[in-house]
């Protein structure tokens, strides 16, 4: 679409994608009308801005076509399945997401698009290649989830050389004409499967930002599926499949050689076979899951042409988002580590990995999950565990069975002063060299507005023991 003048345009959805979708649209030209499925105070003072633009706002009804339309732009949450897209179908009017909008709106010749998806890890490796990116000179943001949002990425004043873009998976269902100068999935493991319909499914939108590549399709090679989805792929000729591994690497690999990142895959020097990096101790914290995510923003930045030397520089920049293994305090020996962050089994798995000795704070809302391989997995790192929340019980059966020795404290309580008693649990459980872990399993609003507050709750009660 080049003119814009008089389309009807409709958006599905007000929040943090459909307004700014909507006001950048109407700037265009477009006559937008805004569906919202709610009809609460937060949607009309959303509704009442937009309106006061000349947008035309329908709350309460995100199932109706409106009349005329000949383009929806969805917020990316929106379940395939919902009536309105039935509708668009049977009317042949096509669905773009807002990842899809920001990439049709990108000016000629605009920054090209290093993409990043997997369940999880997405936020920390785009944030790395971003500073790796900077290290080298160039003009770039990290994109999406937290930082610069994309549409202003793409429209705003700000010039970039190359883009280090976040995409979910919700995202990458609704873009279907992305096309990313390279990209990796990270892994892949359950997660909304409720949304997307199954697992199949799931891992069919996450391979669409394979589709197209240029230059490299980066895998993981500890995750097979990953590596199904790169061959799956439609790509540019010339684009190479990149793995990344905690092992040796093979061709066409990065890899950790003794303690060193290395690059056998982008070699600058013919003669020499491999090409190091950096060392372990450069990537914050040197967790195994998090060594993998900075090969796979080191592939990204390889294939983008960025020197050896920038990807040490821009991991030592490097520091990690709040939440995210942050080391909060020791007391006594005991090292107290929030990873509110890990908001479902497969985050808590790495950072479980991470440690030898574990007192392990979990619980809240499961989502459907199951806790038996995580648990049978990390047993006998367990020194103890302090369950809260919701779907304690879950987790609690699944210690039961694979854990019956690790001594469990199941806390019944779900009000503000819990995770102060959740941490002195722990301490009793802990002893000197031990590890004290909020890794919750699990996501947070049954106790806390979001996993930010759930780590802030846990690192003031621990300032409160140490005083
Ligand atoms: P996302 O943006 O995909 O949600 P984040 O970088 O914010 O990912 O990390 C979310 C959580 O996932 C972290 O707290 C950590 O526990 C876990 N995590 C990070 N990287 C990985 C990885 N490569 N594999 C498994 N778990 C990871």
């Amino acid at each position: 679409v080049t003119d814009w003048q008089g389309k009807h345009v409709t958006v599905a959805g007000l929040g943090v994608s459909g307004v700014p979708a909507a006001k950048v649209l109407h700037g265009l030209g477009a006559k937008v009308t805004v569906v919202n499925d709610g009809d609460d105070p937060r949607a009309r003072e959303q509704a009442a801005e937009l309106e006061a633009l000349g947008v035309t706002v329908r709350l309460g009804d995100g199932a109706t076509l409106p009349e005329g339309t000949e383009l929806i732009v969805t917020a990316p949450g929106w379940k395939p399945d919902k009536p309105l897209f039935a509708a668009a179908d049977a009317a042949g009017v096509p669905v773009w997401g807002d990842v899809e909008l920001a990439w049709r709106l990108r000016r000629p010749g605009a920054a090209p698009w290093l993409a990043v998806t997997g369940t999880n890890g997405k936020t920390t490796t785009v944030q790395m290649l971003a500073s790796i990116l900077k290290a080298a000179g160039l003009r770039t943001a990290a994109v999406g989830n937290i930082g610069v949002s994309l549409l202003d990425a793409v429209l705003g004043e700000e010039e970039y050389d190359v883009l280090a873009v976040e995409l979910s998976s919700y995202q990458l269902h609704w873009a279907p004409s992305l096309r990313a100068h390279s990209a990796a999935v990270l892994n892949l493991a359950p997660d909304h499967l409720d949304w997307h319909g199954s697992m199949e499914a799931y891992a069919r939108d996450k391979g669409r930002i394979y589709e197209g590549n240029r230059v490299a399709c980066v895998y993981n090679v500890a995750d097979k599926a990953t590596e199904d989805l790169v061959r799956e792929a439609d790509v540019e000729e010339g684009c190479r499949a990149v793995g990344f591994t905690l092992g040796t690497p093979g061709p066409s690999q990065l890899g950790v050689v003794e303690g060193i990142l290395v690059d056998r895959a982008f070699v600058e020097n013919r003669q020499k076979n491999a090409q190091e990096l950096a060392e372990v101790s450069d990537v914050t914290p040197p967790a195994p899951h998090n060594i993998a995510n900075a090969l796979a923003a080191a592939a990204l930045a390889r294939a983008y042409g960025v020197p050896a030397s920038a990807v040490r520089d821009g991991l030592r920049a490097f520091t990690p988002d709040a939440h995210r293994i942050a080391h909060v305090a020791d007391v006594d020996g005991v090292a107290y580590v929030d990873d509110s962050k890990a908001t479902n089994t497969h985050a808590a798995e790495a950072s479980l990995a991470a440690y030898e000795s574990i007192v392990w704070i979990a619980g809240g809302l499961a989502k459907g999950a199951t806790f038996d391989e995580l648990v049978a997995g990390s047993a006998k790192r367990l020194r103890g565990a302090v369950l809260i929340g919701r779907d304690r019980a879950l987790i609690r059966e699944a210690l039961a069975r694979h854990a019956p020795e690790v001594p469990v404290v199941d806390l019944d309580r779900t009000d503000t002063g819990a995770m102060l008693r959740a941490v002195q649990e722990a301490r009793r459980l802990a002893r000197p060299g031990d590890t004290v872990l909020l890794a919750p399993a699990c996501a947070s609003m049954d106790m806390f507005a979001n996993y930010n507050k759930r780590g802030d709750a846990f690192a003031q009660a621990v300032r409160e023991l140490g005083a």
